[in-house]
């Protein structure tokens, strides 16, 4: 599942290929990709086409693409893509939806092999859709307020992690980025998050942002060949991820082997000895 920093990379992809282009055509070809847009897809494809896109902006894993006042909103689920390339290029069986632009440059395709992403055009939704309204900033957006999300985080009588899974409290961070900052911050996951000093709070709002901003620039050079992947591999999850996935390997900070727990139908990874578990699940 693409996770902010790759979202964020397809948020820049669109805006450098996409923005200021006007739409000629947009064909539905699986109405599941817009089974969120409830006048259907007919509907959906008369109410863009000829209109431009305006901008590429992002909250959380949402992007949204402002067509005037309205904007086209996208998930991207687990498998979703956004690919542009030459209109002459062959469809895959995965896209779900083609857009042509009246310059006849690229054109962009929503490729999902498992439809659990999605397309809508969210009404007068240009500077924030409605139906994404509830979430909250993420740690990238100017938006994001650190010291409201403190005061938030510190009423919760909850784990750290569950706290930051939580869309409402912040939002964009996903199990592998909660891992990796937890660790950086030496903070176990079952922490109460009412029972943070805010300096632990500081350093963990910290170590989001640079692992976001590690993950950005490491992501930031697949738009180089002729059909891009505008849903680029940011090549973090090789390179960089210090406990994420690396069970029983040694810990980069202390060398004591990784340790694996299952976490609400997952898994969280930690250092046994760097994220003390707090004693009777709380501190
Ligand atoms: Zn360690």
């Amino acid at each position: 599942m693409p996770e902010l920093p790759e979202v964020e990379t397809v948020r820049s992809g669109l805006e450098r290929f996409v923005v200021g282009r006007r739409i000629e055509s947009v064909e539905v070809l699986h109405p599941r990709a817009v089974r969120r847009h409830e006048p259907g897809p007919a509907d959906f494809s008369s109410r863009l086409r000829g209109r431009r896109f305006d901008g590429a902006r992002r909250r959380g894993k949402y992007l949204w693409l402002p067509v005037g006042e309205d904007a086209m909103l996208a998930h991207l689920g687990m498998s979703g893509q956004l690919l542009v390339g030459p209109q002459d290029a062959p469809l895959s069986p995965h896209v779900r939806v083609r857009f042509t632009f009246d310059d006849g440059g690229p054109d962009l395709r929503f490729t999902d092999q498992r439809t659990f992403g999605h397309l809508l055009l969210a009404e007068s939704g240009a500077l924030l859709p409605a139906v994404i309204a509830h979430i909250a900033p993420d740690p990238l957006e100017s938006a994001f307020d650190a010291t409201w999300f403190a005061g938030r985080l510190r009423s919760r009588r909850t784990g750290i992690k569950r706290a930051l899974l939580d869309q409402s409290l912040i939002s964009g961070v996903g199990n592998i980025y909660a891992d990796e900052a937890l660790w950086r911050t030496g903070l176990h996951y079952a922490r109460g998050a009412d029972r943070l000093r805010p300096r632990e709070v500081t350093a963990l709002i910290e170590a989001i942002r640079e692992i976001f901003a590690e993950a950005l620039l490491a992501g930031g050079t697949s738009f180089d060949s002729l059909y891009v992947n505008v849903n680029g591999e940011s090549g973090y999850f090789d390179r960089s991820l210090s406990v994420y996935g690396r069970e029983g390997e040694p810990c980069p900070r202390c060398g004591a082997p990784v340790r694996r727990d299952p976490f609400m139908n997952r898994s969280s990874y930690t250092c046994p000895v760097c994220q003390p578990r707090p004693r009777n699940g709380r501190w």
